[in-house]
């Protein structure tokens, strides 16, 4: 640990390159996807990763509530993105503050233009994403897993959509940041992306990176993605064809 002023800051990056957790700048959290745990709803998946972790239940194609917000034309995408009162250390107001407002509105932003909205007019596909406990990168996470829950409730899509959150520590470009690297490093930039053509659909940034480092960031986060989308397949897979997603379970 380092000090500044009375404020202890942790060393983010050791000599050998390693972070706190050990991991390498180019290395993901733990990452593991549920898909279908809940039956009440059309679709849902579950995603642990590192220590977060975030249910995501989808409904629709259903009636718009309220109903001014209807659009003749196609389907609305509403997101509702929440963190509970207990998935945080330091005791968390509860219910829909700023942050959870903007995070909605880009998460549903995201969605909406994956998704063939064109097919189902004067409908609603209502995203709820809860996180249970917090440990940055949150919305990627709801992001993942509202995207493997819309696959779950049949939802014509372009493609899935793997997301994570790329971040400057000690200096260095580093991919998937936790608690620690958010609070005290240099930036941070969620980005959720379409594997197919590459296109960014969500890309925020807090902090400071230079032109250089922002293209070394996109390009890790695009490898990121990718690894990430593996799983996203994987769990529909195990969830679908658990035979072929698990051929020696089968066999058993
Ligand atoms: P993200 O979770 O997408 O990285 P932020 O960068 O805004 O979003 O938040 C980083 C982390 O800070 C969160 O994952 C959570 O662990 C913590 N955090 C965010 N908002 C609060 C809050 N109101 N109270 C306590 N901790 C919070």
């Amino acid at each position: 640990m380092g000090s500044v002023g009375a404020k202890e800051i942790p060393v983010l990056l050791n000599a050998d390159g390693r972070r706190i957790d050990g991991r390498r700048l180019d290395e993901l959290r733990q990452l593991s996807i549920t898909a279908g745990p809940l039956n009440q709803a059309d679709g849902s998946a579950f995603v642990e990763w590192g220590a977060n972790k975030v249910m995501a239940a989808v409904y629709g194609p259903r009636e718009v509530h309220p109903r001014h917000l209807q659009e003749n034309n196609k389907a609305i995408v509403q997101c509702r993105y929440n963190m509970a009162a207990f998935s945080v250390d330091e005791r968390k107001r509860p219910g829909l503050d700023r942050r959870s407002q903007e995070i909605s509105k880009v998460i549903a932003e995201a969605f909406e233009s994956v998704i063939f909205v064109e097919e189902f007019p004067r409908t609603s596909i209502d995203v709820y994403i809860e996180v249970l406990q917090a440990n940055a990168g949150t919305r990627c996470a709801g992001v993942v897993a509202a995207s493997v829950a819309l696959a779950d409730a049949g939802i014509p899509m372009v493609d899935l959509l793997p997301s994570v959150a790329v971040g400057k520590i000690g200096g260095a470009i580093a991919l998937d940041l936790k608690k620690e690297e958010d609070n005290f490093g240099e930036a941070d930039l969620p980005m959720a992306m379409v594997p197919q053509s590459g296109r960014l659909v969500l890309l925020q940034m807090e902090g400071h990176m230079n032109r250089e480092e922002l293209s070394q960031a996109l390009e890790l986060g695009v490898s990121g993605c990718r690894q990430i989308h593996e799983k996203m397949k994987a769990a529909l897979r195990e969830r679908y064809a658990p035979s072929s997603a698990n051929p020696s379970e089968a066999a058993a």
